[in-house]
């Protein structure tokens, strides 16, 4: 399989296909863009001479793009005949000699995509049965996941996960169920960055009853609740209202303040960050809180309203890890553009102690 398959948010596929032209240039390795179709909500990368393209999906993992939400070793797109569709896909996938613990169903996140659901769906028992006889289909097979991207009724991209370097999610989604109690949706965004960002076993370490926060840009509190709802004590920095139930929990101080000048009367545990603003400028206020160590993790966003979103966010990461540098803070970085985002990227940060 020579082609690197990556989904994005339709509208995307420009910024995701400028980040790994740029990053493949970085390490050397070769090939090209061969697909990011305006709204197609997918990118498709081919190496050079045919060459396997394990090697550029794994220096190049998941976690460490900014644009991507799943990302697989892929066989170019597959023609298929409207009467049977399955001989195609078995046959492919019996000549490629890999097995899989798992088939999964996808389509792009696009209207036209989810059209093609239903075609999905009844061809799924019938195409594993077939997997199975095979025995491309079992129990032990290194993790692996077979990836069936629906591009048309009669279009598939056949695909390989492996595990560790992947999204756990169809098409590389994470739905979380809007909570009735919070003020505003962007709650969500808070609540994917944590579960994107930090794995589930550090979360009673990370973030938990008793520790102190600062949310930059706070009202109505969206981000607020989040904080609230693991027992945080949150100064809420905002010229706007906050929410009155947030309030009523005792757990949050409003302040009428400018949150880019705001400063913490002590250490603090969290900083999070939805103002919006240029995103230097956040960079800028960010690095400080940092290089003083008034907070030893961080979430916040950078806007990006305008055309070339990589270049922006490229510039911004680069930015902020030579300030960190410079300064002697070690740090582990991380930024995704992640379902709940929009325009706009949501940056990781934890200090090293
Ligand atoms: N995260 C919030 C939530 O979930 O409810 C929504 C935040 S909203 C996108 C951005 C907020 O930033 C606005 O309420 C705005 O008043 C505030 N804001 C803009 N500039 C600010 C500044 N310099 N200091 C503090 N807040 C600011």
């Amino acid at each position: 399989p020579c082609e690197w398959l990556l989904y994005c948010r339709a509208g995307f596929e420009a910024d995701l296909a400028a980040e790994i032209a740029d990053r493949a240039a970085l390490i050397g390795e070769e090939g090209e863009v061969a697909a990011a179709a305006p709204n197609s909500g997918f990118v498709r990368w081919r190496t050079a001479d045919d060459e396997p393209a394990n090697a550029i999906h794994r220096a190049l993992p998941l976690g460490g793009l900014v644009f991507a939400r799943q990302s697989l070793v892929a066989f170019a797109p597959l023609s298929l005949d409207r009467e049977d569709r399955l001989s195609a896909i078995a046959a492919l996938v019996e000549a490629s000699g890999w097995s899989f613990e798992s088939v999964w169903h996808e389509t792009p996140d696009t209207n036209e995509g989810k059209s093609l659901g239903r075609l999905a769906k009844s061809l799924s028992r019938p195409l594993e049965s077939a997997l199975k006889r095979a025995g491309a289909l079992r129990r032990k097979a290194g993790g692996r996941r077979l990836h069936l991207y629906w591009l048309a009724g009669d279009e598939v991209q056949v695909g390989i996960s492996f595990p560790g370097n992947r999204s756990e999610h169809p098409g590389g989604v994470l739905r979380l169920r809007h909570p009735h109690d919070a003020p505003s949706r962007s709650t969500l965004k808070l609540e994917e960055a944590w579960h994107t960002f930090i794995p589930r076993d550090a979360w009673p370490l990370r973030l938990s009853d008793g520790m102190q926060a600062v949310d930059l840009g706070a009202a109505p509190g969206g981000w607020t609740y989040q904080l609230v709802r693991k027992g945080m004590f949150v100064y809420a920095i905002d010229n706007g209202p906050m929410d009155k139930g947030l309030m009523a929990t005792g757990q949050v101080e409003h302040l009428k303040e400018d949150g880019f000048v705001w400063e913490p009367p002590y250490r603090l545990d969290w900083l999070v960050c939805d103002i919006v603003d240029k995103p230097m400028r956040v960079i800028d206020m960010v690095e400080r809180w940092l290089v003083k160590r008034w907070c030893r993790e961080a979430v916040f966003n950078l806007k990006l309203p305008m055309k070339r979103r990589w270049q922006e966010v490229s510039r911004c990461l680069a930015r902020l890890e030579q300030t960190l540098a410079a300064n002697d803070v070690s740090a582990h970085i991380a930024c995704r553009h992640l379902y709940h985002d929009r325009e706009e990227v949501t940056v990781h940060v934890q200090l090293d102690v």
